[in-house]
């Protein structure tokens, strides 16, 4: 059990109060129409089951009724902040940029010239 600070009512309540609306910030296709069945499938049913830090979207299902963004750590129950979700937004966006720049895992376009991700970092990191 935890206690959830709902930043409508701008109150730390108990956990039971809210309920788990799902993962945060998920990237809805541009053009639906023009989405193929897999990338629409992605978007509709694939969430991620992270282990550590993630962006959820709860509801404060006993009192206002509104849905907001918390960064949680799902292991350790920490909980870094709840945001509504348009002032999360930014944060999110500067969490996932970050944990892009940190990541290994070649993107597309290095993957395609066999050069991972990291070994393409800005000249300023190769220095150090
Ligand atoms: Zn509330």
């Amino acid at each position: 059990m935890f206690l959830l600070h709902c930043p409508y009512c701008g109150e730390h309540r108990d956990e039971e109060e809210f309920s788990n609306a799902g993962e945060a910030y998920i990237a809805r296709p541009a053009v639906p129409e023009e989405a193929d069945d897999a990338t629409w499938g992605d978007y509709v049913f694939m969430r991620r089951n992270t282990k550590g830090w993630f962006w959820e979207q709860w509801q404060h299902t006993a009192a206002c009724r509104k849905v907001f963004a918390v960064k949680r750590n799902t292991a350790t129950y920490e909980i870094a902040g709840s945001w509504t979700l348009a002032e999360g937004k930014a944060l999110f966006e500067a969490d996932l940029a970050l944990a892009r720049a940190r990541s290994t895992v070649p993107d597309a376009a290095h993957a395609q010239a066999g050069v991972p991700a990291k070994a393409a970092a800005p000249a300023q990191e190769a220095r150090q």
